[in-house]
């Protein structure tokens, strides 16, 4: 990236002994919408508290605008934070709890006055200015807690983990305010996440992260469709694993279940005879084979859910199974269980599981 807006350059984080940061390298652009996806303690919070300047890395360099800020306190960041507990003060209004980061600042009251009805409008509360967090949904808070954050006019956002006290529905309708009024103000945003579909749906770019690394970084279709590591492949989504064996890595032939198939590439740092993971999402397998879907794996129908419009037919080739979805479709006989099936895929979405 030629002209990043935010860029931490290869910061690490242990608390004693324990490595809880590694490496970790990443460039975001002015006005992105970044997120930290990962498993619970893989580093997600260290990493954004210490863009915060809530902790200090033990090695590496985090630069904001072209300035390092490595060593600057918090408050000479301007940075604005939502947690995940609402953390409004309690016994201040809305609007004071919205005016706290212009009060300290020394905004002048005409201005911070204005700034918080403003702010009041955009998360949709223009009403609300006077009650008490306690008076207010927990949506509702997240909302102020946003604008408080908002108020100042930080330079970047970090949200950690900012939906994950709320009800499922709260959380996707927040969710998508939250990506609105982003988008509006074209403000820098991470966001951390442990969960693949907020990440997947919200997210300019997401960084999946383990064990302290960006295992991979790319554009939800990227991660969702073309994961590059084995965690990332397991980590979002669900999978259908096969076990091969190598037959020519140069012309990406693959044997399955004592069946031949068709890489349509090479397979780099690979050799024949060796054993070789390969994945399919349900989504990419159908019965049969098309035009878009010539590569194909001999198996049997081992069951069948029907589901509505949609029908979930689980194969097996050889001992292992694969799962896929078809839509229902009431002009032709549905799957039988039992019966032989041609499970096709296009060789492209046929991911090579790394290690
Ligand atoms: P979660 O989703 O559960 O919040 P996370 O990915 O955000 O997880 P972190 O909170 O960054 O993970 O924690 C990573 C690891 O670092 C955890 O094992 C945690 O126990 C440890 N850790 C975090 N802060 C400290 C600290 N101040 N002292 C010692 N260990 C810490």
């Amino acid at each position: 990236m030629p002209d990043p807006f935010l860029s931490i350059q290869s910061v690490k984080k242990s608390f004693g002994e324990t490595a809880v940061v590694r490496d970790f390298n990443l460039d975001v652009g002015r006005g992105e919408f970044i997120s930290f996806l990962g498993p619970s303690g893989c580093g997600k919070t260290t990493m954004l508290r210490m863009v915060a300047g809530f902790e200090e890395p033990s090695a590496g360099r985090i630069v904001v605008d072209g300035k390092d800020v490595t060593n600057l306190k918090p408050n000479q960041r301007k940075i604005g934070m939502v947690f995940q507990a609402y953390a409004l003060f309690p016994n201040l209004t809305v609007a004071q709890n919205i005016a706290f980061g212009l009060n300290v600042a020394g905004t002048p009251r005409a201005e911070t006055a204005k700034r918080v009805s403003e702010m009041l409008v955009l998360i949709g509360l223009p009403q609300l200015g006077d009650r008490f967090p306690y008076q207010l949904s927990g949506g509702q808070q997240q909302r102020v807690a946003l604008a408080r954050a908002l108020a100042p006019k930080p330079r970047l956002l970090l949200l950690d983990e900012p939906l994950s006290a709320l009800d499922a529905k709260v959380r996707v309708s927040l969710r998508e305010e939250i990506r609105q009024i982003q988008k509006e103000l074209g403000i820098t945003t991470i966001f951390v996440t442990h969960d693949q579909e907020e990440a997947l749906s919200i997210s300019d770019r997401i960084v999946v992260m383990n064990n302290g690394r960006a295992d991979q970084v790319g554009t939800p279709f990227e991660i969702y469709n073309r994961p590059t590591t084995r965690f990332v492949a397991n980590f979002v989504g669900t999978l259908n694993v096969l076990e091969g064996q190598v037959v020519d890595a140069g012309a990406g032939t693959i044997q399955v279940a004592g069946q031949t198939i068709e890489l349509g590439r090479s397979l780099a740092g690979r050799s024949g005879g060796d054993g070789v993971s390969l994945a399919l999402r349900p989504e990419a397998v159908s019965l049969g084979r098309t035009p878009g879907r010539p590569g194909a794996l001999n198996g049997t129908i081992a069951d069948v859910h029907f589901l509505g419009s949609v029908i979930r037919v689980r194969t097996k080739v050889g001992d292992r199974t694969v799962s896929l979805d078809t839509f229902n479709d009431p002009a032709l006989p549905p799957p039988v269980s039992g019966s032989a099936a041609e499970i096709a895929f296009a060789p492209r979405d046929l991911m090579v599981l790394g290690d």
